[in-house]
């Protein structure tokens, strides 16, 4: 499997701190390797590393990156996540797995260069949701989900329960 990086643009730390994190973790758990938001904020990467650093994993998070810089410096193909687009069911067999892919996903209104940019513009339903959904999604769809369950090789390991949690803590080797 190709890497694949997430683009969060627009992002306004006092309105979206919320949702820009978890635009992080959906994607650090669906398999994505790096994701960049437009705009600096270090509370977003302090919080983001600190799960890592308890749940593993080597995702990273880097804010205030423009896109127009992060797509420059990326090799691969660029996929924006848009209602307007194309059906994912259609898209989905052209986006090649051998190549790494960038995951554009929006706040508010995305200008109209991304699309112009986009190797692929893609619609998850032609109906106006959110990031977090779109890009579950799209990721689940695209990776097959198979990181879901992975060894991450973190301080804690969380063991799935039919009832209860499990959390095994790790001795650091
Ligand atoms: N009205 C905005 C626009 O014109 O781009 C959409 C804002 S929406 C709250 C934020 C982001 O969620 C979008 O930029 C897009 O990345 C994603 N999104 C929302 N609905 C989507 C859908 N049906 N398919 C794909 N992505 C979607």
């Amino acid at each position: 499997m190709s890497d694949i990086r997430i683009m969060r643009i627009g992002h306004r730390p006092e309105r979206d701190k919320r949702v820009t994190t978890h635009v992080a973790l959906c994607s650090r758990a669906l398999g994505a390797k790096e994701v960049f938001v437009d705009t600096y904020d270090p509370k977003l990467e302090e919080n983001i590393h600190s799960v890592s650093e308890n749940f593993g994993g080597d995702f990273s998070v880097k804010t205030g990156v423009k896109w127009q810089d992060a797509v420059k410096e990326f090799d691969g193909k660029v996929v924006h996540l848009t209602m307007y687009g194309r059906r994912l069911d259609e898209a989905l067999p052209e986006i090649p797995k051998d190549e790494d892919i960038m995951i554009i996903v929006g706040a508010e209104k995305v200008p109209p260069e991304v699309y112009q940019r986009a190797d692929f513009n893609v619609s998850v339903g032609n109906q106006p949701h959110s990031e977090i959904a779109a890009l579950a999604i799209f990721l689940y769809l695209y990776t097959g989900g198979e990181t879901l369950y992975a060894d991450k090789g973190g301080r804690m390991t969380v063991i799935p329960n039919e009832r209860g949690k499990t959390v095994v803590e790790n001795i650091p080797r």
